[in-house]
């Protein structure tokens, strides 16, 4: 058999998707990331009839080159949370004005066998538009992100997930240096409020684009 690793992950994916729809969630399978890009952008975002947009952090998203796709497009309103050269009041203000845009682009942390989601964020605007706010969300999931069940996913954001996005964003955390979650006090902690999102709802105002590579953290 060729590709016996994507064969495996494709009938994995494929469970996956299923207990995800089962939970009212929209899904599509995308065999890379430029796969993902071309799902979000030639369906997912004319289909929603979106007139405004947005995005919460995730590699997985930038990396399929849809954060800069949808920032040139100049028949929607963008309102960049992500530019790092915008001053943090200007940010937190945009964060703000997401939540209410028509559709909003990000990832997730982890995904259960079971089809639900796990998330843990620092300041809240990405749990907070996938629970309520805007009224497309899409989320681009690399395979690595998908694990057996709640426990494994709560495992997996605080022993693997956290540090490496603290080291990513160079915060000034412990776990930059011990490469472990210390559990820290320090301002910079980027783990405050987890989500666990079980059901879209409505119906189908979450598409999960289940990719078939690695992606983000
Ligand atoms: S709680 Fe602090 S030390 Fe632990 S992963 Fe989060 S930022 Fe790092």
């Amino acid at each position: 058999m060729d590709q016996p690793v994507d064969h495996y992950w494709q009938l994995k994916l494929e469970r996956v998707a299923e207990a995800l729809t089962a939970n009212n969630f929209d899904v599509i399978i995308a065999k890379d990331l430029t796969a993902a890009h071309e799902t979000v952008m030639d369906q997912l975002l004319p289909a929603s009839g979106a007139k405004s947009v947005s995005f919460g952090g995730s590699a997985s998203m930038v990396k399929s080159g849809l954060y800069a796709s949808l920032k040139a497009r100049q028949d929607l309103e963008v309102i960049d949370t992500m530019d790092p050269k915008v001053p943090p009041d200007e940010k937190v203000e945009r964060r703000r004005q997401a939540l209410l845009v028509d559709f909003f682009v990000t990832g997730t942390n982890a995904v259960t066998e079971a089809g639900q989601l796990v998330n843990l964020d620092m300041i809240g605007n990405r749990v907070g538009a996938i629970t309520f706010g805007p009224k497309k969300v899409v989320l681009v999931v690399g395979r690595n992100k998908i694990v057996p069940d709640l426990g494994a996913a709560m495992d997996r954001v605080k022993e693997f997930a956290a540090p490496a996005n603290a080291m990513r964003l160079d915060m000034k955390t412990p776990c930059v240096k011990t490469g472990q979650c210390e559990e820290c006090k320090a301002s910079a902690r980027i783990c405050n409020t987890w989500t666990i999102t079980e059901k879209s709802f409505p119906k189908g105002r979450v598409s999960i684009v289940l990719v078939n590579a690695d992606a983000g953290l």
